[in-house]
């Protein structure tokens, strides 16, 4: 469920993007909703898995509440294939969900306990998720869902490294993990780094267009057309704070 249909958001009046970090081997992207990452964030996930790191995503939700003419239980299995199919353009191979509700998940410790407990299995050093503000910027206002899986994430990061919050994971074996160095937030209004958007695009666009069933449901435009005009648009916009580079946005927490 993308919400971010609302054009470019790059604040031109900022400072310029400084190149994401580099020195680092795995990865673990934490999102709501099936298409939340190839919205913008796959082109940088292509470029990570070219230089040989590991991506693994990990979804709160199958999307099954994202398409008005599907029910959930006839969605989910679709929109579930359609994430794997998509991260495979990128070349990532690992895609969990969690089974969290779509379009109801909630803030709290359950959801950060499910994404500490991934962030422990897969022991990344790079955490990235979706815009956790209540905006894209200006009045385009965000969905819950992402607010929620955003913000746990963030506080994910530290739970995962901390023995005595969630101990019942210590007792499934999942000893802590206090090695994840940054959080990157695709998509957020307040972005302070960038990734070089040119080496992944035409994989970003059809890692898009793989969520074939949502994109038709969701535009009479040609979806080939869509999905590349929304992606370029963004990366352009972005490409003024980045030296003229067409480049994905991240807001990066440093732990
Ligand atoms: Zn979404």
């Amino acid at each position: 469920m993308s919400d971010q249909e609302s054009g470019p958001t790059a604040r031109q009046e900022a400072g310029p993007l400084r190149p994401m970090p580099e020195d680092w081997r795995r990865a673990l992207v934490a999102v709501a909703h099936p298409d939340d990452l190839e919205y913008g964030g796959s082109a940088a996930v292509a470029a990570w898995t070219d230089a040989g790191r590991e991506v693994v995503y990990v979804l709160a939700t199958r999307g099954e509440a994202g398409i008005a003419t599907l029910a959930p239980d006839v969605c989910a299995p679709l929109r579930e294939a359609e994430q794997r199919a998509s991260a495979r353009v990128v070349g990532v191979s690992q895609v969990e969900f969690l089974d969290h509700r779509d379009g109801v998940v909630e803030y709290g410790t359950t959801l950060r306990r499910d994404i500490a407990a991934a962030i422990r299995r897969h022991r990344p050093e790079l955490v990235v998720t979706l815009n956790h503000r209540d905006t894209w910027g200006g009045v385009a206002w965000n969905t819950p869902d992402h607010v929620a899986v955003g913000r746990a994430t963030l506080d994910a990061a530290a739970d995962a490294g901390n023995r005595w919050i969630f101990p019942e994971l210590v007792e499934q074996g999942l000893e802590p993990w206090d090695g994840v160095r940054w959080v990157a937030v695709a998509g957020s209004p307040e972005p302070t780094h960038a990734v070089d958007a040119t080496p992944g695009m035409e994989r970003a666009v059809r890692s898009l267009l793989e969520h074939r069933t949502y994109i038709e449901a969701l535009t009479d435009e040609d979806p080939e057309v869509y999905c590349r005009a929304f992606l370029t648009g963004h990366a352009r916009a972005a490409s003024e704070r980045f030296g003229g580079v067409p480049a994905v946005t991240f807001e990066l927490f440093p732990r």
